[in-house]
Order: structure tokens, then sequence, then C-alpha cells
């Protein structure tokens, strides 16, 4: 394993972290305990998790437990969030994260989800950041961090503005352009950052051929190019992977073991490419699923992306109709009021309406031809 310093802090964190939001079934609580410590046995001691990843914060607790034996010689650190908006509100949840997981402190507490300017003057102003200092002088957390889907010049204005110890943000071989600048803020200032959803939210496993780009040697898979990718840049900390079964721990383990710094010129091959081709997929973060109308709008994105990899309209509807089980004459579409909402949370910053309008047309030629088909089958003499 790979450890890199977290920041100014001192602290040494594997260039892998534990993402623990992608537990295959969270009442399996044996099995989700046994992947947390697998990783921890393979040499990873960055976990991350949060109060609202469902009962991930008490699963990680029962390894932790267990973990906890050995760890003054196998230090691992705990990297959690909130997302409450007043002084109170902050303690009790940080109290309730530190209670599930029997924690006396918690490492990494972060400012979770700082979405635009405004959401981050709201949080200033309410004394999110006053409690974070008073429980932090209190020995309960060790560093304040941030957690941002914003543009990577924003976050790099949040970082100037306050001395987060770092940073969390989504960054892949599908978006890195978009968080840039981010990096660099955070390198000049000597802040950790770590790189949430690093496999894109798991499309780029899911189309190894379109990404095949990122391999540089050709026995490696597309999983291990994309974590290389990540663990060329020295300014990532870590990579926080999602892990649900015991084979991806053990291929982001081969990643880091392999790793071999890329020639610069090789770098900027990868990187020129992947800018022009990939910047504009969704990562299926789901920060868009407030719809009004009830439209699930990150299960429309997740097909537009097929389509968009693909090319091809039929994939779209196939996507939805298979894997979401949103047939193409049902009306979700037609209720868009185009408010923007959609838009405005998206961490991609994806023309989401343009888009639907796009799938909506698509649909309403699969029903035309679908209720053709129907009736033509209806003529048909008995
Ligand atoms: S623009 Fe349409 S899809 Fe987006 S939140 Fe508004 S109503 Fe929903
Ligand atoms: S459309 Fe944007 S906000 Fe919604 S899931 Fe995709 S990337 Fe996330």
């Amino acid at each position: 394993m790979l450890y890199r310093p977290y920041g100014s802090t001192g602290k040494q964190v594997s260039a892998i972290g534990f993402g623990a939001m992608r537990f295959p079934d969270q009442n399996n609580v044996e099995a989700c305990a046994n992947l947390v410590k697998t990783a921890y046995d393979a040499g990873i001691n960055y976990f991350d998790t949060a109060i609202g990843y469902g009962k991930s914060e008490e699963l990680c607790g029962v390894a932790f437990a267990e973990m906890q034996k050995t760890r003054s010689q196998k230090p691992f650190y705990v990297a959690t969030k909130t997302f409450a908006g007043t002084e109170s509100d902050v303690r009790r949840e940080l109290e309730t994260s530190l209670t599930r997981m029997k924690l006396p402190y918690i490492d990494f507490y972060h400012v979770w989800c700082v979405l635009s300017q405004n959401a981050w003057k709201d949080r200033k102003a309410a004394g999110v950041l006053k409690a974070f200092e008073k429980m932090k002088s209190e020995g309960l957390i060790k560093h304040i961090c941030v957690s941002s889907h914003m543009s990577g010049s924003e976050i790099g204005s949040v970082l100037e503005e306050y001395p987060f110890d770092g940073v969390l943000l989504g960054y892949s071989a599908m978006n890195f352009a978009f968080r840039e600048a981010a990096l660099a803020a955070a390198a000049k200032l000597n802040r950790a950052v770590v790189a949430m959803n690093p496999l894109g939210g798991g499309v780029i496993p899911q189309f190894p051929d379109r990404f095949a780009f990122v391999k540089t040697r050709p026995e490696e898979t597309v999983v291990e190019g994309a974590l290389r990718f990540l663990l060329n840049d020295p300014r990532i900390t870590v990579s926080l992977v999602g892990f649900s079964t015991v084979e991806h721990i053990r291929e982001a383990i081969r990643a880091v073991d392999g790793f071999k710094p890329l020639p610069a010129d090789k770098l900027a091959g990868i990187r020129a490419s992947l800018k022009e081709a990939f910047n504009e997929l969704c990562t299926g973060c789901q920060y868009c699923d407030e719809c009004p109308q009830g439209i699930p709008v990150p299960k429309f994105m997740d097909a537009y992306n097929q389509y968009m990899l693909q090319g091809k309209p039929k994939e779209l509807v196939d996507r939805l109709n298979w894997h979401w089980g949103i047939k193409p004459e049902t009306d979700y579409l037609q209720k868009c009021t185009e408010c923007g909402q959609c838009e405005t949370a998206c961490t991609q910053h994806l023309p989401i309406i343009k888009r639907l309008k796009e799938i909506r047309a698509e649909l309403e030629k699969a029903a035309a031809a679908a209720a053709a088909a129907k009736a033509a089958e209806a003529a048909k003499p008995a």
C-alpha cells in the first residue's frame, strides 16, 4: 500500500480509502464488517462513512471495535460528515456518529456537501464552523474538513477562505477538468484532497472498452487504469472506492501495488483525450433527486449516459425500461415544469432539462412504434 501525508496534519493515510456507502446488504452485519476488516488487514487505513448512509456507521462500528485492538500499532482514520445547519444539530449529529461507531473521536469531520456559494454562506452564518471548532477544542474531532460538489474554482475559494485540513470532492477520469482548480488550490495551501467517485459512479467499469485508453499496460483492468490515473496525481491524497465485495478490494490493492508513475507526456496525452470525451457524463451522485414533480432525474440521466456512450436511442429506451422499470408510455417527463432545480443541484452542471426533452422525444417515438405494432397485430386476421 502507498501512504500519503494528509495535508499538514502529520497523518499518513492510504492512497486508497474505503468508501462505506456501497455495502451490498446492510442487514448482513457480519459480511459488511468483514469487508471493512479485510480492507484494514490489506493496508487501507482511511474509512469514510456518513450519518446519512443508512446503517453504514453502525456497520463500520462493528469492524472498528475489532480494529481498535490493534490501532496503536496499525493506525486507522475515520471520516464522517454532517449536513446539519445549526450549532445544536451539528453537535447532536456528531454525538450520534460517535455512538454508532463506538468511537471517542472522529479523525476527519466534514461540513458535508456544500453545493453552492449561498449554501456555504448560510452554513457559516448559522454557526456551523463555530460548532466544529468547539468540538475540536473538546477533542471530539481531530480535523475539520469539507466536502463539496461545487466547481473547482468555487471549492478553491472556500479553501482560501477557511483553513480546512482537507477537502472531499468528486474526481475521476471522467470529470477531472471540472475540479482541476480545486486541486491546484489545495496543493498551494497544503490541504489534503480525498477524491470520491474515482470510478465515475460505476460508469467506468461498466464500459471497459470505451475507457480502455486509461489503461497504460495491456494486463491491467480499466478499474486499475482509472485508479492509477488518480494515483499519478500527487495532489490527490486518497482515492475513495465504494467497495461492495472482497474482489473490489483486491483489485484496488493491485492498482496501488503495481503502481509506477507515468511519464508526464503520457499522462498529458490521457488527460487531453479524456477532457475531450467524457466531461459530460452523469456520475450518479443523486443530488438532483429532489424534483418537485417526482421525476426520478438520476435514472433518466443514467439512461442518457448509455445513450451518449453507445450512441443509440434504443439503449436509452432499453435502459429505462429494463434497468429502471420506466416504460416509454409513462408520463413522467410531461410533468417537468423546467423549474431548473435539478440543474442547480447537479454536481456535474449538466444540461438536464435539454436532455430530458431529448429523452421525452425518444420515449414518444418508442411508445408510438409500440402502439403501431400492437395495432398491426390486432388487425391481423384470426
Ligand atoms: S426542471 Fe423538471 S425535472 Fe428538473 S426539478 Fe424541475 S420539474 Fe423536476
Ligand atoms: S444528473 Fe447531475 S446531480 Fe443528477 S445524478 Fe447525475 S451528476 Fe448527479
